[in-house]
C-alpha cells in the first residue's frame, strides 16, 4: 500500500457522528494532507484531483474508535490466565509473566495489538504500561494515534521516584512527535502512595499533559480505601490533586453518588471497559447514572489478558446491554450516543480532531464492509453498526489520509512474522 494525499471514496454511507447524528447516503469524502477537505452529499462534492479513488459501493464511512484504556504489550498474555479475580490474576499470574518480558517482546506484542487495533478501526488508543519505548516504536510504526504512559508503582522507597523521573524523560521524548502525546499514569490507589499521587499531579500541571489511572476498579479496592484513608479514591485523587489536572479514569465500577459529582465538577474522564470488568468479576459500572450527573464517559477495552479481544465492537455492545438492564430502561445507551462514546467522545478527551466525519477535520475513518447479510436490510446505518457490526467488517482503517489498514493487508507490518514472534516469546512464558 503507498500513501497518497489526496484520496476520494465515493458511493458511500456516510456516518458522520455530528451532533445531528446525520447519515449521508451516496456520499463523497475527500481527503487531501491528512485532514477531510470534503464530506458530503457526492453530487455536491467539488472537483478534486484525487490520486487515488475507492468506490465504496454503499459501504458505511465512519469515524475511527478511540480506545480510552489499553496495555498493548498485553497482548503476549492472551489466554495465559483467565478466570481468576483481579487480585489473584495479578499477583499469581500476570505480575510473575510481566517480570519476563523484555524490550523486544514487549515490541512484538505491542505490533501484535497495533495490526488487532488497526483491523477492527481503532485510530486512537490510550496506553499505559511500561517499556514504553517499545510500544512508542511499535506505535510509530503502525500509524495509529497513541497516548502513551509509563505505570509508576511504589513497592519500596525510591521505586516510584525512579519511575516518575522516567515518565518525565518519556514525556520530552515522545510527546507531541509524529501522532504520539505522553500522560503521567500512577497505577492505582492500592499501588501508589499517596505522596507519589502528589508528586505525579504536579508534575503533570508543570509538564501541561494528563493523567491516567487505574480508579475504583473493585469493591475491595474501595472498600480497603474507604476504611485506610477514610474517603473514595476518587476523594482521594481530589484531595491529592489529580483531579485538578486533565484526569482520566479507567474502570470507575464502584464509585459513589459523590464521586460522580466530583468528577463532573473537575471534569475528568471515565474510561469504561465493560468486557474487562464482568471478566474479571469486578461488577458494572453506572454509566447511565454518571453521564445523568454530566461525567464524560468513554470506552476502552483494557488489555487482551482481560477481555480477551481489543474489540470497541463488543465494548459497544456490552456498555450499551449493560445499562439497558441493570437501569432496566432500553432507551438507556442509545445507538447513537453508544458509538459517540467509542469515537468521538474519546477523541475529543484526548484533544485529538477527529471523531466526527466533516470538512477540516483528521481524516482518521474507517470503512465497513455492508456486504454481509447482518447488514440487510438496512433501515438504520448506527443500529446496523452499534448492535450488529463485529470487528470482521472493517474493511479500512485511515489514520490522518494514510490507510494503514485495508481488505486484510497492514500497510506497516507482515503478519506472519508478528505471529511467529509471539509464538516464540510464548515459550517462555509457559516456563514460568
Ligand atoms: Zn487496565
Amino acid at each position: 500500500m503507498e500513501t497518497e494525499t489526496m484520496i476520494e471514496i465515493r458511493h458511500a454511507a456516510l456516518v458522520t457522528n455530528n451532533d445531528r447524528d446525520e447519515v449521508v447516503r451516496d456520499a463523497t469524502i475527500q481527503v487531501k494532507d491528512g485532514k477531510i477537505a470534503y464530506a458530503g452529499p457526492g453530487k455536491d462534492a467539488p472537483e478534486f484531483s484525487a490520486e487515488r479513488v475507492i468506490d465504496a459501493h454503499g459501504n458505511i464511512v465512519m469515524p475511527g474508535f478511540a480506545n480510552m484504556h489499553t496495555h498493548v504489550p498485553m497482548n503476549l498474555f492472551r489466554s495465559y490466565a483467565d478466570d481468576l479475580d483481579l487480585m489473584t490474576w495479578l499477583n499469581t499470574r500476570i505480575f510473575p509473566a510481566e517480570d519476563k518480558l523484555t524490550k523486544e517482546s514487549a515490541y512484538w506484542a505491542s505490533m501484535a495489538a497495533m495490526c488487532e487495533l488497526a483491523a477492527a478501526g481503532v485510530v486512537a488508543f490510550n496506553e499505559m504500561y511500561f517499556f514504553v519505548d517499545s510500544i512508542a516504536r511499535a506505535a510509530r510504526e503502525s500509524g495509529l494515534r497513541g497516548v502513551l504512559s509509563r505505570a509508576v508503582v511504589t513497592p519500596a522507597p525510591g521505586v516510584g521516584e525512579r519511575m516518575l523521573a522516567e515518565s518525565k524523560e518519556l514525556f520530552e521524548k515522545y510527546n507531541g512527535q509524529g501522532r504520539l502525546k505522553v500522560f503521567l499514569s500512577p497505577h492505582a490507589q492500592y499501588t501508589v502512595n499517596n505522596g507519589m499521587l502528589e508528586q505525579i499531579a504536579q508534575m503533570a500541571e508543570e509538564l501541561g499533559t494528563g493523567v491516567h489511572m487505574h480508579v475504583s476498579e473493585t469493591r475491595g479496592e474501595h472498600e480497603t480505601c474507604m476504611k485506610e484513608q477514610g474517603m473514595t479514591p476518587i476523594e482521594l485523587c481530589r484531595k491529592t490533586g489529580l483531579l485538578g489536572v486533565p484526569f482520566y479514569a479507567a474502570h470507575c465500577v464502584w464509585v459513589s453518588e459523590h464521586d460522580m459529582e466530583l468528577m463532573a465538577e473537575f471534569g475528568a474522564t471515565v474510561l469504561s471497559c465493560p468486557k474487562s470488568n464482568l471478566k474479571l468479576a469486578s461488577g458494572i459500572a453506572p454509566l447511565e447514572k454518571m453521564m445523568r450527573k454530566g461525567v464524560r464517559v468513554t470506552l476502552g477495552t483494557d488489555g487482551a489478558a482481560s477481555n480477551n479481544k481489543l474489540s470497541m465492537w463488543e465494548e459497544m455492545t456490552y456498555a450499551s446491554f449493560l445499562q439497558k438492564g441493570t437501569t432496566y430502561d432500553p432507551k438507556a445507551m442509545p445507538a447513537a450516543q453508544t458509538l459517540k462514546l467509542a469515537t468521538r467522545y474519546g477523541a475529543e478527551a484526548l484533544g485529538l480532531d477527529s471523531g466526527i466525519v466533516e470538512a477540516g477535520k483528521d481524516a482518521d475513518l474507517v470503512m465497513i464492509d455492508t456486504a454481509g447479510i447482518r447488514y440487510t436490510p438496512d433501515y438504520d446505518d448506527v443500529s446496523l453498526l452499534v448492535y450488529a457490526g463485529s470487528d470482521a467488517d472493517v474493511c479500512m482503517t485511515m489514520v490522518g489520509g494514510d490507510v494503514i489498514y485495508e481488505d486484510g493487508k497492514f500497510a506497516f507490518a507482515d503478519i506472519g512474522e508478528v505471529k511467529a514472534k509471539l509464538a516464540e516469546y510464548a515459550e517462555i512464558m509457559k516456563k514460568i
